[in-house]
């Protein structure tokens, strides 16, 4: 079946579509027990597909004996929405160490800075937000895991690190024996991932993932990674690149976070511009924390 490809005796990673971007990959881990890393999309589509593939791999909702969720964003919890009556097993979740911010609180600070045309369609954007996050909220997690606990998959253990950053509550889970890593949307090739939600903390995950012997990487988006160590100080590189080409910006004077954010995507008001209003506004608080800029009346200035 082309949407499943056993990448390590027993350990099967099946690439499920999402509607809004790239695939999101899921692995099944078939020992003793059977285990479920992340669950896709709650899509028709993706869950589809998902269920074709146990088939395929002779697994249905009933022999899942256990399902580890990285993170509780949509692409990563879509059975746990869709099939949940059938899903009669443990379901393991990260704590999350702040409650995740709504878009809107998360845009908050810098709301006044926005001009009246874009807001409405940020308002839009925050309904949908919303809906997803009321979801996430109701989900049928079990066992609440932190860093340091195993979890047993039949013949095997995987330890639970805690690796925040892209959002408050991601796990990813190391295998000892063969120094593998599910890693998530932490590490991503050509990364780092489009959503931050806290920058300082994902920089803090990246450096304790160095200090891990790392085989392999099975990501969540893109392809099996081999050298941990250049995936780390590839997203290093491309904030600290981030950084740079604001400074660039503020040489000028003073801007708003929407004036970068709109420099940033050559000027078009767009379904980007939000995205780049969420990575600046990440950027700004982290150069506010390292003295480089400050809070102006019109937004912000180089120090
Ligand atoms: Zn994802």
């Amino acid at each position: 079946m082309k949407n499943v490809k056993e990448v390590k005796s027993g350990i099967y990673r099946i690439s499920l579509p999402q509607p809004v971007s790239g695939d999101v990959f899921v692995y099944l881990i078939k020992n003793d027990k059977v285990t479920l890393i992340d669950a896709g999309h709650p899509s028709s589509d993706s869950q589809a597909c998902l269920v074709d593939a146990l088939k395929e791999l002779g697994v249905g909702w009933g022999d899942i004996d256990q399902l580890i969720v990285t993170h509780r964003d949509m692409d990563h919890i879509g059975a746990l929405l869709s099939h949940a009556d059938e899903l009669d097993c443990k379901v393991f979740a990260g704590y999350p160490s702040k409650k995740e911010p709504k878009l809107y609180e998360q845009l908050e600070g810098i709301r006044p800075q926005l001009p009246d045309q874009f807001t409405e369609e940020l308002l839009t954007k925050v309904t949908m937000d919303e809906i997803d996050f009321a979801h996430a909220e109701h989900l049928p997690i079990t066992d609440l895991v932190k860093q340091g606990d195993v979890i047993d998959i039949g013949g095997g253990r995987v330890e639970v690190l805690e690796t925040p950053g892209h959002s408050y509550d991601h796990i990813s889970l190391y295998e000892p024996d063969s120094k593998l890593l599910f890693g998530g949307d932490v590490l991503i090739e050509n990364g780092p991932p489009t959503k931050i939600i806290d920058l300082q903390q994902y920089l803090l995950t990246l450096d304790a993932l160095k200090q891990k012997d790392v085989t392999e990487v099975f990501p969540s988006h893109g392809p099996v990674m081999y050298h941990h160590h250049d995936a780390i100080e590839q997203s290093i590189t491309t904030i600290i690149d981030i950084d740079q080409k604001i400074i660039t910006c503020l040489k000028d004077g003073s801007k708003s976070c929407y004036d970068l954010a709109l420099q940033f995507n050559n000027g078009k008001v767009d379904e980007h511009l939000l995205f780049y209003i969420q990575l600046i506004s990440n950027h700004l608080n982290r150069l506010k924390d390292k003295d480089i800029i400050i809070e102006t009346d019109k937004g912000v200035s180089l120090q």
